[in-house]
């Protein structure tokens, strides 16, 4: 059976390029980071290039990028990292599970944390973030791409009011990483987390952009790995995939992918709307990332229609990953005001670089056929109701 893979927001397949450059890793280049001998600086070497890669994707120095197990790790180091009992932070509730339970965590241990809300189309807006600032405002932390909508914040403003206040702006990049240009110094954060398996490298590696200066205390404690920001072993073979991917995903800018991925997406897009009668676009008139469309289709259940999908060989996602399998319906959806019934019938379809224009024509034959069977069951449809 031939399987379309559209869930690239939950996690992305490795690049054979990925793949290859890893590989040596695992076997004839197998030396500990750390290790002052032969096979140790091979692996260092090997590190330090890929650093060097990441560093080049965010416009940062290299000393400047603490690799980390993912984008889980980056956010709560860049969280925990700068903040203590007593100090105020500003996030948002559109926020992943791990900045909102990070944050929820921190407010138990004695911080203060403003919930910034969004507008209809998913945006912060950045006066209500000025708004929120105290006296005892340490850090703002706020994400770049939502995983769901795929909504770009206004980062830039954000940093702006962070640097007047002199308070630290952390950004969880983890959905905007290879699918925007980024560059840290004009966005002025201070932190910034990136994750491996959302740009075709594997799962179990990530980096945090640490701005030099950025008194940052550690997660963990041992060695003095990654300038003692992160103690334990590195990851050579996953940090090697790190840089590869960064490398990729900086020519694929040269080329002008993403301009390619957004009339793809585009495409997808308005072939479904045009086929299936009411539904829309959730995030609709805000900027994007080029790869992502949340689309709702009222009367029906967004979960028996990824599942539907699915057993047809096609595979999306009805919201995080990590919440599928929830009954509670979207908090990024319903703060934007949606509600639960309409959350609740919404489809994340996310394309990849492996997405070519036959995956839409095959998404395209079939998203209509599966709504309209739906809505033949559904009771709340028009069409069910006349009966
Ligand atoms: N932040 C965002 C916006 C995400 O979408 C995700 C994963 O879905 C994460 C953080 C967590 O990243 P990881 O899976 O690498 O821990």
């Amino acid at each position: 059976m031939r399987r379309i893979y559209l869930d690239n927001n939950a996690t992305t397949p490795v690049l054979p390029e990925v793949l290859e450059a890893m590989r040596p890793y695992f076997g004839e280049h197998f030396g500990n980071a750390s290790s002052i001998h032969h096979h140790g600086q091979e692996a260092r070497a090997a590190v330090e290039r890929a650093r060097d890669r990441v560093a080049l994707l965010l416009g940062c120095r290299a000393a400047e990028i603490v690799c980390t197990s993912g984008g889980t790790e980056g956010d709560n180091l860049a969280l925990a990292g700068v903040t203590t009992p007593g100090d105020h932070i500003i996030t948002s509730c559109i926020e992943h599970d791990a900045v909102l339970h990070a944050c929820q965590h921190l407010e138990k241990m004695g911080c203060e944390v403003t919930y910034i809300p969004v507008d209809g189309r998913g945006l912060v807006d950045p006066e209500d973030v000025r708004r929120a600032l105290r006296a005892n405002t340490k850090l703002i932390s706020i994400m770049m791409a939502n995983n769901e909508t795929g909504v770009l914040q206004p980062a830039e403003e954000i940093g702006n009011f962070a640097e007047e206040a002199d308070v630290y702006f952390h950004i969880d990049a983890v959905q905007a990483a290879a699918k925007v240009p980024i560059d840290v110094n004009r966005i002025a954060c201070d932190l910034l987390s990136i994750s491996g398996h959302k740009i075709h490298a594997p799962q179990g590696v990530g980096a945090l952009y640490v701005r030099k200066g950025t008194h940052l205390q550690p997660l963990f404690y041992g060695g003095r790995h990654e300038r003692s920001r992160r103690a334990g072993t590195e990851n050579v073979p996953g940090i090697v995939a790190l840089g590869k991917a960064a490398e990729l995903a900086m020519q694929a800018f040269e080329r002008g992918d993403d301009r390619k991925m957004s009339g793809l997406r585009d495409r997808l897009q308005q072939g479904i709307l045009i086929q299936a009668e009411s539904a829309g676009v959730n995030g609709e008139g805000a900027p994007r990332v080029p790869n992502t469309t949340n689309i709702y289709f009222d009367h029906i259940d967004g979960e028996a229609m990824a599942i539907s999908l699915d057993l047809k060989g096609l595979a999306v996602s009805t919201g995080a990953a990590c919440s599928s399998g929830a009954i509670e319906p979207s908090h990024v959806l319903t703060a934007m005001g949606l509600a639960a019934t309409r959350a609740r019938s919404s489809i994340r379809f996310s394309l990849g670089k492996q997405n070519t224009a036959e995956d839409v024509d095959f998404a395209l034959a079939l998203v209509p056929e599966v709504v309209s069977r739906l809505r033949e069951l559904s009771p709340t449809s028009g069409k069910r109701a006349m009966f």
